[in-house]
């Protein structure tokens, strides 16, 4: 049996010709920028998250600029993150040209420590920007209240979180901006890139509206220096349909990660993932489960370390990772690097320290192939193959030890 990390090739057998009618009457109605496909499904989005408004844009990375150049984020501030997660998020806050601030997670949940954030919070942090990971939603009443006592602005990065929910309200709607991808493989996907920002706040909107068509109000008059970052037609034409099948796909990625759950609870070796408590909705984007890495040191050199090949770096979640690909289960590392360790970042001496469990992690996890159509007898054979599979590596792993 082959078993794909995720496909998209099942949805689109069912809801292909759906998505291609629409697509034909864009193309054949000429209006390819803007329009009321745009209108709608921005419409569409604020009712699905529970905000005022929705503006549609480029990409998740471009969401995330977008929001804090609304919120006039820059230079010499300072923007508190996680080093676990895609990217684009600290990304984002340097591009602008402020710094990212990077705090470390907790092991268990993979999500930013909140008890953490506090003690990096100084005259120059603007903003505190939570990633709910894997679809997991960060405490966002310990964040609120932060933001509150300190006057701090919040920015959500929901790149993996449609749909995931804190206490009763979703994600993108607490903060005072929320910022997701349509990204393909994302819960929400398009045709390409495509992303979104959210907020209840008119002003922000207005702003947000504006810099991403150049910093242009009215065509031809430009208040500021922008981008050009808008939602294609086509793609939210797509969007238009798929939204209408989010909350079933959300469902069965609940009941997949169910299903997980009960065929893997028994193996002692595996560390299965935690919902934070008032994460409601969990939107499961991700299934990522954690292999012990008994051998991790903080004084390992950095490219040893996080090498994912398997014989130069022989973990027992490399080992495990190899022989699920043996069997024909392709599993994902995500992330295989920490932020604070990637090359881009090589000269901002981040204190790995202060990330150890970031760096462990690391090392440590593993995605199990988790998209709404995987079958449970694929799941079955994904669960027995890992519990067996486990068992040799544990083995060969204390031989080689
Ligand atoms: C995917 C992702 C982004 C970036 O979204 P793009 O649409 O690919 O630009 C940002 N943050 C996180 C956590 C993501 O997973």
């Amino acid at each position: 049996m082959q078993i794909p990390p995720f496909t998209l090739n099942r949805q689109y057998q069912e809801i292909g010709s759906e998505i291609e009618t629409e697509v034909f009457k864009v193309l054949k109605g000429g209006q390819y920028i803007g329009g009321k496909e745009i209108t709608k499904f921005e419409e569409n989005f604020s009712k699905l998250i529970g905000v005022n408004n929705t503006i549609g844009c480029n990409s998740g990375t471009d969401a995330l600029v977008l929001a804090l150049r609304a919120l006039d984020i820059g230079e010499g501030d300072e923007v508190i993150t996680t080093s676990f997660s895609f990217f684009a998020t600290a990304e984002a806050i340097s591009i602008v040209g402020a710094t990212p601030i990077l705090v470390d997670i907790d092991p268990e949940t993979y999500l930013i420590n909140t008890e953490l954030i506090e003690q990096e919070i100084n005259s120059n942090t603007k903003a505190i920007m939570p990633v709910h990971l894997f679809g997991n939603a960060v405490n966002m009443t310990l964040i609120k209240s932060l933001a509150d006592k300190y006057d701090l602005k919040v920015i959500e990065d929901c790149a993996q979180a449609t749909c995931t929910m804190w206490e009763n309200s979703r994600v993108g709607s607490i903060g005072d901006i929320g910022c997701f991808s349509f990204f393909p493989t994302k819960n929400l996907g398009a045709a390409g890139d495509a992303g979104a920002v959210t907020t209840s706040d008119q002003k922000i909107a207005k702003k947000i509206r504006e810099l991403a068509i150049h910093g242009s109000p009215k065509r031809y008059h430009h208040n500021e220096i922008g981008y050009n970052s808008r939602l294609d037609t086509i793609q939210a034409a797509i969007l238009n349909i798929k939204i209408k099948y989010i909350s079933k796909w959300i469902n069965n990625r609940q009941i997949i990660a169910n299903n997980y759950f009960d065929l893997l609870e028994k193996n002692p070796f595996i560390c299965l993932p935690k919902i934070s408590s008032n994460s409601t909705n969990h939107s499961w984007n991700q299934f990522v489960i954690k292999l012990r890495n008994e051998k991790y040191f903080l004084n390992e050199d950095f490219l040893n370390l996080f090498e994912t090949d398997f014989e130069k770096y022989c973990t027992l979640r490399n080992l495990v990772k190899h022989q699920l690909f043996k069997k024909g289960i392709n599993s994902i590392i995500y992330y295989p690097i920490p932020i604070h360790a990637q090359i881009a970042y090589k000269n901002k001496n981040f204190s790995r320290k202060k990330l150890i469990n970031t760096e462990r992690i690391c090392t440590e996890v593993l995605s199990l192939p988790m998209f709404p159509e995987i079958s449970y007898e694929e799941q079955v054979y994904v669960a027995n193959n890992l519990n067996k599979v486990l068992e040799n590596c544990i083995e060969e792993i204390q031989i080689s030890a």
